[in-house]
């Protein structure tokens, strides 16, 4: 496996290496340098150290792991104050696809305390079974112990494949275990399938800012990981009569974590989760003005929906960008979606395109987003949503 080495023989504790390393990621202990797991294995220190003793330890080409030796589709089940995160009965639908195509098992993991309620949920969304491990110092998600415990259950079981939603806590966690495992990840897939022959997970996102989709497999290296952005992907209906097996498995719990959550703080200004909102009304640059950014949030706070924005007018500052929906920004999948003087452009389409409705409001008739969109208004920005800011009203209220 791939990896940093220190030769300790010839290590005389000069310490040439610590200032090299961009990472910060080096320590000397009784005289001796000692990498930390945050190395990258940028390689930057190798060449610093004037005594040889430090080696790039690469992997031999085409070197595989033993594919065989690993089964199932595995599902991260995260949570937030025990409740189970809304991606995830999303990936146990899809995992219960590709489970099915393989003629294997689909396992949830589930680390907190106290959630054995959440571990029977994930049986009612597709799960044959839920390794649930519960201690109090995994009652709120650390990255250094749930990628430990993450790292020792999938060493000890051997999954073929493992989902992770594309979530804060995902894209900490995933990248993390995959690193440890020296195996691949594929981030922010949109779309995932099976090549039953080679028994291969075909990863598909967008690359190159979102003008091509590229499918990627992993075909050395197990398991194979993705994470899956929420909302992508259709959650099934709970099937509350459903029956599995909750196993406990044994772990070592790691000693002291240099991360330690200090405190959680919700964002302020969001009155309604963007990502899990019913109704989300958008506004782009074709509002022309910062001020008449207002139109939108009224509009949304009368619906009860959420904000969103198109990245030009989050780079303008009119707006934060825990707003901005699109391929860097968030997905969102609500019933219905307002875009408000925005062009649709294909990046900001990543992001809202699987809503179920959509009413774009646009004074050129030929903008691309119409092409999206189930409704479409033509006409100048700021009086169409005064007019409907006029009408929820009445009806509304
Ligand atoms: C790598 C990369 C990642 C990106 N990620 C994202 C992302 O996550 N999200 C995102 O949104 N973008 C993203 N972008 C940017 C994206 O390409 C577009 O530039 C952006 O979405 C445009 O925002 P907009 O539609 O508000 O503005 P514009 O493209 O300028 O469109 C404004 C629209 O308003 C209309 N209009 C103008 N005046 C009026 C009026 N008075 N009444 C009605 N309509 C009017 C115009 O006809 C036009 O269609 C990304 C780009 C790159 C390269
Ligand atoms: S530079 Fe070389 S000899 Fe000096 S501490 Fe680092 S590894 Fe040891
Ligand atoms: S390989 Fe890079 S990150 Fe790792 S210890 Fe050396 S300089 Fe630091």
């Amino acid at each position: 496996m791939a990896g940093i080495r220190i030769i300790t023989e010839k290590c005389c504790g000069c310490g040439l290496c610590v200032k090299a390393c961009p990472f910060d990621a080096i320590r000397i202990v009784d005289k001796k340098a000692v990498i930390q797991d945050n190395c990258t294995l940028c390689g930057a220190c190798v060449s610093s150290c004037k005594f040889g003793a430090i080696e790039l330890v690469k992997d031999e080409p085409g070197k595989r792991d033993d594919l065989s030796a690993y089964r199932g589709v595995w599902v991260f089940a995260e949570q937030k104050d025990g409740a189970v995160a809304g991606v995830v009965p999303e990936l146990l639908g899809e995992g219960r696809k590709l489970a099915d195509q393989l003629g294997e098992q689909l396992s949830a993991v589930l680390l907190g305390d106290g959630v054995e309620a959440e571990a029977r949920k994930l049986i009612s969304f597709g799960a044959d079974n839920v390794y649930l491990v519960e201690h109090p110092l995994l009652k709120q998600f650390n990255d250094e112990s749930y990628a430990d415990i993450f790292t020792q259950l999938i060493s000890r079981y051997k999954p073929e494949i493992v989902l992770l939603g594309a979530t804060t806590y995902g894209r900490s966690l995933g990248p993390r275990v995959a690193s440890r495992l020296n195996t691949g990840l594929t981030a922010d897939c949109t779309k995932l399938g099976i090549d039953p022959e080679r028994r291969l997970l075909l990863q598909t996102r967008p690359a190159f800012g979102g003008n091509l989709m590229a499918t990627i497999i992993c075909p050395n290296h197990r398991p194979q990981m993705s994470t899956v952005r929420p909302k992508v992907m259709k959650a099934p209906d709970p099937d509350p009569s459903r029956t599995g097996e909750i196993i406990r498995p044994d772990v070592d719990m790691p000693g002291e974590t240099r991360v330690k959550v200090i405190d959680t703080v919700t964002t302020l200004c969001e009155k309604v989760s963007l990502t899990e909102a019913d109704i989300v009304v958008s506004g782009g640059r074709g509002l022309g003005d910062p001020k008449n950014f207002a139109l939108v949030e009224e509009l949304a706070d009368i619906l009860g929906g959420a904000v969103g924005a198109s990245r030009a007018v989050v780079d303008a500052g009119w707006v934060d960008y825990s707003h901005q929906v699109g391929q860097t920004g968030k997905t969102v999948g609500p019933r219905v979606y307002f875009a408000c003087g925005i062009s649709g452009a294909v990046q900001h389409l990543a992001g809202m395109s699987s809503s179920d409705t959509i009413i774009a409001i646009n004074k050129d008739p030929d903008a691309p987003i119409f092409k999206v969109a189930t409704f479409g208004i033509t006409g100048d920005v700021v009086e169409v949503l005064k007019a409907l800011i006029a009408e929820f009203r009445k009806r509304l209220e």
